[in-house]
């Protein structure tokens, strides 16, 4: 798919002529009581099918190139309810090596107590995937960038391991949105996102999408209906408008983020840089292929003696706070923030020391950006 199509996607998929009005935009149906008599469709917010919420599914579904889409009312609704859509007592599920903490803690936490046994990854590489699958693996997930060391995995290829032996794929590809890839054309079957960062993109809605073949969305949809996490038609309609500019802005993020990254490398006083897009990247071969852009996620790493929660406060432009995606710059310390869940010895172990830094990088003039970190390393 060339750009031009995902910019127009991002304005047209999934909106509705309005042919009572002529609206040149969806309207926003808040209902949660609709008629069934002699319709196909029973529609109720719970069951993830009013106008807004199949919408902005469509839009989604159509970005990922994907059959269908689902919203949820959040990034772990999305992921909870895909896992346990596809995972039963004493089936087991395999980790790529470092994912999103609450991804981590939600399987830790919750599927002993569901019989359903997990095991993670011991490093990046496939072989390292491949050795953990066992007869009864039903499903491999991965995060790719991953949170929040940008750590590449291959995603054709493990999408190929799996097929091979008949086990289902899901890819968290919040970091990357569907403007800089779409797993499912690289053979993955689900593909879901926190929509709560780049999709939303404006820092002011909480949202998750599932996306993938129509026979699986429905399964996730039978589950989760069950849990509840259905998003309100206020949300979907931002979500909606949100997703228009989402390729223009990923445009941005992608220009401005490859450009810190060049600078902080070039800075005495940061030991490390984390970006797919720098050649000096682990996986910068392997996300040159499956990614038109390297997205607006960098994680750098100040020298010793540089106190990193100083270093935050003295910034001015760039605000230090917790969630990512959105047209501002934020930064945060992972182990406060995204991995605080896990133990230290947990963190240590995937690279995240307490000097490593996130930072999400915004739209603005990246000269201004630049300047503010400048300031702030004095
Ligand atoms: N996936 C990734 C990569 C994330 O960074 C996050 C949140 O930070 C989530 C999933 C969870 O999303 P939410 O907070 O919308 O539930």
């Amino acid at each position: 798919m060339n750009s031009t199509s995902m910019h127009t996607q991002c304005v047209h998929s999934g909106q509705e002529a309005d042919l009572l009005h002529g609206e040149t935009v969806s309207a926003i149906y808040p209902g949660s009581s609709y008629a069934y008599l002699d319709r196909d469709l029973k529609a109720y917010p719970r069951y993830f099918n009013t106008p807004n919420q199949r919408a902005v599914a469509q839009k989604v579904a159509a970005l990922e190139a994907a059959e269908a889409g689902l919203i949820t009312s959040s990034g772990m609704a999305a992921i909870s309810n895909t896992l346990l859509a596809f995972l039963k007592q004493g089936d087991h599920l395999v980790m790529q090596y470092g994912l999103y903490g609450g991804t981590t803690h939600f399987i830790q936490e919750h599927f002993p107590r569901q019989g359903i046994h997990f095991s993670q990854a011991k490093d990046g590489s496939l072989a390292a995937l491949e050795a953990e699958i066992r007869p009864e693996t039903k499903v491999i997930y991965i995060e790719t960038p991953s949170n929040p060391l940008l750590a590449i995995t291959d995603v054709a290829a493990v999408a190929r391991l799996a097929k091979a032996q008949g086990i289902l794929t899901v890819i968290d590809n919040t970091f990357a949105s569907p403007i800089n890839q779409q797993p499912i054309s690289l053979g993955i079957d689900i593909s879901l996102h926190s929509a709560t960062k780049y999709l939303g993109g404006h820092s002011d809605l909480c949202a998750g999408v599932v996306t993938g073949r129509a026979e699986l969305v429905q399964q996730i949809a039978g589950v989760a209906k069950g849990y509840g996490g259905s998003l309100n038609a206020q949300s979907c309609y931002l979500l909606e408008r949100s997703i228009k500019t989402l390729a223009l802005r990923v445009k941005q993020h992608n220009q401005n983020a490859l450009a810190l990254a060049t600078y902080l490398e070039g800075r005495h006083d940061i030991i490390q840089v984390y970006y797919p897009g720098l050649p000096s990247h682990q996986g910068h071969e392997t996300a040159a292929t499956q990614m038109k852009g390297f997205g607006g996620m960098l994680s750098f790493e100040l020298a010793a003696g540089i106190d990193p929660i100083a270093f935050q406060k003295k910034l001015r432009l760039i605000q230090a706070s917790m969630s990512l995606g959105g047209v501002e710059s934020t930064l945060c310390s992972p182990h406060l923030t995204s991995h605080a869940y896990l133990s230290p010895e947990e963190r240590l172990k995937e690279g995240i020391s307490d000097g490593v830094l996130r930072l999400s990088v915004g739209i603005e003039a990246v000269g201004d950006l630049q300047a503010d970190i400048a300031q702030a390393l004095g």
